[in-house]
């Protein structure tokens, strides 16, 4: 099992010396996705040596440039390279208009298949499930409508709790599907699910991504126990009210989500450039949550279910 992060692109706003605007490419079990494109994401891409044409999935977080403009080139790119397998795209409503006119009034020719999904504007939603693995989006709190993405790892083979046998009188069929993972129906109409029988799964990994948002509930609610927490931290808290209106959090804002959500590691990013030194909007975070990590271009974050360890490196 491989669980890798890259972050392409850390920066607010605009792309600047320090940082590119926010892009991050994910391996999940092999397989890679995309979350958000900023401008510069195809040199990202070729800087940290993702493979191109294995990306299978993109999560647009809101349609904000800073996240997006990087898109038409890089599926423009796609199809110079002699792209063929389809691409499943993920985002707010508007995304696949704004897209397709961007490619039309260009002239780029995209000539494999781009599948849109509109995520769901009220609810936690999956959105995405092979294996044992499931991608959710999740709406925030921003100026415009905003996902937060949650990529979970969660081995089949489940534990049975003791109590839940004796407690639900399971059967011996019962046992085997919900060991296997899945939810049992009885007869009677009655549900038993599968994470209030089992033991929660010891090498399951979780990875929670903000996108731009305010501290939201929901957020904190589908990151429960991430094991990496990405979350924006683009003020600090002397300009709080700045954040607030904006749509944007603080970096202790940030520590305090992570805490909230009992996460393991906290990394901030949407690093604004007002911020020379970004020690300091660490060490703000860390205020809230001491085991916190600043975003940097060519960071890569590994996940192993197996040590639950978090291991990070810089190229
Ligand atoms: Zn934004």
């Amino acid at each position: 099992m491989r669980f890798e992060i890259v972050i392409l692109g850390c920066g607010a706003a605009t792309p600047t010396l320090r940082h590119n605007p926010t892009s991050q490419a994910v391996n999940w079990d092999g397989r890679w996705f995309l979350v958000d494109a900023g401008e510069g994401v195809q040199l990202g891409i070729r800087r940290h040596r993702i493979p191109l044409q294995k990306i299978e999935g993109i999560c647009i977080s809101h349609l904000h440039g800073d996240h997006v403009l990087g898109l038409p080139g890089l599926l423009g790119s796609m199809n110079l390279f002699g792209r063929t397998a389809s691409l499943n795209i993920y985002g707010p409503i508007g995304l696949e208009q704004f897209v397709k006119q961007a490619l039309k009034s260009t002239e780029t020719y995209v000539r494999f298949q781009l599948i849109f999904h509109a995520n769901s504007k009220d609810a936690c939603e999956s959105i995405m499930q092979w294996r044992d693995c499931t991608l959710q989006s999740v709406p925030v709190k921003h100026r415009i409508p905003a996902y937060g993405y949650i990529f979970d790892y969660v081995p089949t083979i489940r534990n049975i709790k003791k109590e839940a046998i004796r407690t639900y009188m399971l059967q011996r069929s019962e046992i085997l599907t919900l060991k296997a993972g899945k939810d049992v129906l009885r007869k009677d109409g009655k549900t038993i699910r599968v994470d209030d029988a089992c033991m929660p799964s010891k090498s399951s990994l979780r990875y929670a991504y903000s996108g731009d948002t305010t501290p939201c509930d929901s957020f904190i609610q589908a990151a429960r126990n991430a094991d990496v927490l990405y979350h924006e931290a683009t003020f600090m808290t002397a300009l709080e009210k700045t954040a607030r209106k904006t749509g944007h959090s603080t970096a202790f804002q940030a520590g305090h989500v992570a805490k909230e959500a009992k996460a393991t590691h906290l990394v901030i990013g949407h690093l604004s450039s007002r911020y020379r030194d970004e020690e300091a909007v660490l060490e703000e975070a860390k205020t809230a949550f001491v085991n916190s990590s600043l975003a940097q271009e060519g960071m890569r974050i590994r996940l192993n279910p197996q040590t639950k360890r978090t291991e990070t490196y810089l190229e």
